[in-house]
């Protein structure tokens, strides 16, 4: 049994991880400070002895003795890394070097969620861990890609120069139960509005792509990676390769969910990417064969009963 730190445990990702752990039966001190995340993702757990909630922002140093710690903590939705850029890059930065102070003092081994945003808008299709991105240092997205490329720097300069064990998964798109309703990403803003026969907000001309990853298949990546030898400390790719329109998510969810919406297109975002879709070869070669099972429709299945449960349909 080990003892693990999951940061930012209370959100849509950080909540289905402390309930694998919990199940693999290790103990779980999840720390939030319920900025989008909420009690009710991990209310199920507390009856669990040994899971405990703590309330913390990790922009502040924590101090706790674990083994391993999963730094999940940042906003992750557009809308809501913009409302406070500055928040954002201080959770990143700041967070990260709270969270690598703390292991390099204890000797835990911490795991770093980065993103596929430090690929910005990406020039090279799939996207390879040696690609070095193409992100606007000043846009409005760069509170969080920018944030989290200095977060990798950190990571790697904790292990080079002070020896921290460090992991960094890059995480593409995941979508799953539990997201936030008003999360504003396109799987649950779509979904909702399907299920309120509302008009689907299509941004741009939905010709841009994504790739979709069930949140099941990131969490047994996301643990092997952690469980990979010490010399494993460069950036792993963690995501589905199967590449998707907006337009064709639009009418999948518009199918799956029997709805009578229309699709209405909006202003595209600043600096909204084009395309993205990984390579996960490296994933397959260092994760024990690791790849994604879930198909985009049983994960949408999946998601679609949750939502349809949270908003009593
Ligand atoms: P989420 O917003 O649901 O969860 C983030 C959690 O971190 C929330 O519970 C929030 O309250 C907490 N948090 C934010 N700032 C904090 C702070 N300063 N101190 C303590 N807690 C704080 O997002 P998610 O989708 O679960 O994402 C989890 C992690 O995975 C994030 O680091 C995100 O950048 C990364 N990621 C997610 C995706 C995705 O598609 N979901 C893709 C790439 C990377
Ligand atoms: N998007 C959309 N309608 C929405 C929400 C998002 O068309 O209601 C688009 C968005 O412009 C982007 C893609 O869907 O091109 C994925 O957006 P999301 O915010 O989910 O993730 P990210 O852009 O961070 O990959």
């Amino acid at each position: 049994m080990k003892k693990i730190l999951v940061t930012g445990g209370a959100g849509f990702i950080g909540s289905h991880l402390c309930e694998r752990l919990l199940n693999e039966g290790h103990e779980v001190i999840c720390l939030d400070n319920y900025f989008t995340g909420t009690k009710q993702n991990i209310i199920h757990l507390l009856k669990n002895p040994y899971f405990e909630l703590v309330r913390h922002d990790i922009t502040m140093p924590y101090y706790i003795e674990v083994d391993e710690i999963y730094n999940l903590a940042c906003p992750a939705s557009p809308i809501h890394y913009q409302y406070n850029a500055i928040k954002t890059i201080k959770t990143s930065v700041m967070g990260s070097i709270n969270m690598l102070g703390l292991a390099k003092r204890i000797k835990a081994k911490i795991l770093q969620a980065s993103t596929s945003e430090v690929y910005g808008d990406p020039e090279i299709h799939p996207q390879t861990e040696d690609y070095w991105g193409n992100c606007n240092p000043i846009g409005p997205r760069s509170c969080y890609d920018e944030g989290k490329r200095c977060a990798e720097s950190l990571f790697i300069n904790y292990h080079q120069q002070n020896n921290v064990r460090i992991k960094i998964a890059r995480i593409f798109n995941t979508y799953g139960p539990k997201m936030s309703m008003n999360d504003g990403r396109v799987v649950s803003n779509f979904i909702v509005q399907a299920l309120k026969n509302e008009n689907i907000t299509i941004f741009g001309d939905g010709k841009q792509t994504r790739s979709f990853q069930y949140v099941d298949d990131l969490i047994e990546a996301l643990i092997r990676l952690m469980n990979t030898d010490d010399n494993i400390t460069m950036p792993i790719n963690i995501g589905n390769p199967e590449e998707y329109t907006m337009l064709g998510l639009a009418h999948k969810i518009i199918d799956l969910t029997g709805s009578k919406s229309k699709i209405s297109y909006l202003p595209p975002p600043e600096d909204d990417p084009v395309q993205r879709q990984p390579d996960i070869s490296l994933a397959k070669k260092l994760l024990n064969h690791w790849e994604p099972k879930t198909q985009l429709k049983d994960g949408l299945i999946k998601t679609i009963e949750y939502f349809k449960n949270e908003l009593k349909l």
